[in-house]
């Protein structure tokens, strides 16, 4: 029976396989009409589309070659990863790459991360925590930062402990914020946001200033779709080793109530011989934004990580932390103030935090200790945090080395850990 149908099918097929391939044609033409049609009116949504291919078949590619054995971290728990050659404070100025995790001169968690390639190319990501800590960064960024310009500024969301420092204090006629006292090539900001606080808008004047002083203004979703001249990946130095690279968070074009899951989220590459070293920034991006970012991007192995959310419990989720096994993680945060909360085991870096990076790493470094929060007081934990590769005569000879303004000391190593938190739990 099957036999016969299948048989009179083909016959079929014979005697009309003009008009179904006519049948066929129109339907080819049809939808390529759409498409030419929707992408004249609404780009975006071919754009989506071939993007949303693209990333499947990266994750379809991802996962036949690399099997889930891998995600495993059991074994490790963090104590094999050795620890890093200490570096020199006079080295740093003339380094081919540093990256600097700031202290913010105050009792305050906010982050602030300078990247500095080469002579004269500099990426400032966020400048927290409060206005006060304009003049803390200023000064800071001055001493590397030496002709006035800032290649890359990145504002990762609208949080007052990201944008803060951008904006300053009124100082007589001038301004203190790190957006009046530099010259920014370009900047690159969050896409959307809720709030709509005082900082806010403060910092939104500060962005119409900057335009007025020529500077060129992207938002992620831009960047990531190559819109208006942006890019996705910018190359940082002239051997065309170092780039500076956006990665796709979903919340970049999707409304969340979460303002941190907007965060812009980059991934600095070197290339150093014959190897990649990866280095990633995901500002507060949470766990539903990590779990999107794991989904949506090819996430390679990375030496350093900055730890997420100032290590907030709610980020550096087990997801993403198996896709990047950070050797070194840097926590922008003022360690055990209860800014946000009162539950101890919550203050950053907080208990969960630890247990999760800790199946990775224990090179763990955080800048600042809160002493006592109710009267103000904080001293440097490592202090201003810098891992940076040296200049050398042979790229084999490089290796990445770390100096801290206070010391090196390993999270797990301190005072303020052995008094608060538990290893290994
Ligand atoms: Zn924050």
């Amino acid at each position: 029976m099957a036999k016969r149908i299948s048989k009179k099918a083909k016959k079929y097929v014979k005697q009309n396989y003009k008009s179904i391939a006519t049948f066929l044609a129109v339907v080819i033409l049809i939808l390529a009409l759409t498409i030419l049609i929707t992408y004249l009116i609404k780009p975006q949504i071919i754009i989506n589309l071939f993007n949303a291919v693209e990333r499947e078949y990266y994750n379809y590619v991802k996962n036949y070659y690399y099997d889930s054995e891998d995600d495993d971290p059991s074994g490790i728990n963090g104590e094999t990863v050795s620890p890093i050659p200490e570096g020199e404070l006079a080295e740093i100025t003339g380094a081919d790459l540093s990256i600097h995790f700031l202290e913010l001169g105050n009792k305050y968690t906010g982050d602030c991360t300078l990247i500095k390639v080469g002579e004269n190319t500099e990426v400032l990501i966020d400048a927290g925590s409060r206005k006060s800590s304009a003049t803390t960064i200023t000064s800071y960024v001055q001493q590397y930062c030496t002709d006035g310009v800032l290649e890359y500024v990145i504002a990762t969301h609208a949080h007052q402990d990201h944008i803060a420092g951008f904006v300053g204090n009124n100082s007589g006629n001038s301004k203190t914020g790190v957006l009046y006292q530099f010259k920014v090539q370009t900047l690159i900001q969050f896409s959307l946001h809720n709030t709509n606080s005082v900082i806010y808008n403060e910092y939104v004047s500060a962005v119409e200033y900057l335009k007025t002083q020529g500077t060129t203004v992207y938002d992620a979703k831009e960047c990531w779709y190559e819109q208006n001249g942006a890019k996705k990946s910018y190359v940082l130095d002239e051997a065309g080793n170092i780039s500076l690279n956006l990665l796709y968070n979903y919340y970049y074009e999707n409304q969340t109530d979460d303002e941190n899951d907007y965060s812009v989220c980059t991934l600095l590459t070197q290339k150093i011989g014959g190897v990649e070293n990866n280095y990633l920034f995901t500002g507060d991006l949470e766990k539903k934004g990590e779990e999107y970012l794991v989904k949506n991007n090819n996430l390679p192995e990375c030496v350093l990580y900055k730890g997420g959310h100032h290590g907030s419990k709610t980020s550096s989720t087990d997801g993403l932390l198996s896709r990047i096994k950070p050797k070194y993680v840097a926590v922008c945060c003022c360690a055990g103030a209860t800014e946000y909360t009162d539950n101890n085991q919550n203050t950053f870096p907080t208990q969960a935090f630890i247990d999760r990076v800790s199946k990775y790493t224990d090179k763990i470094y955080v800048t600042t200790l809160c002493t006592d929060y109710d009267k103000g007081e904080y001293q440097s934990m490592n202090g201003n945090i810098v891992f940076y590769y040296g200049k050398k005569e042979s790229e084999d000879e490089a290796s990445l080395k770390l100096w801290c303004s206070n010391n090196t000391t390993i999270l797990k190593d301190t005072d303020w850990f052995k008094n608060n938190r538990t290893w290994g739990g």
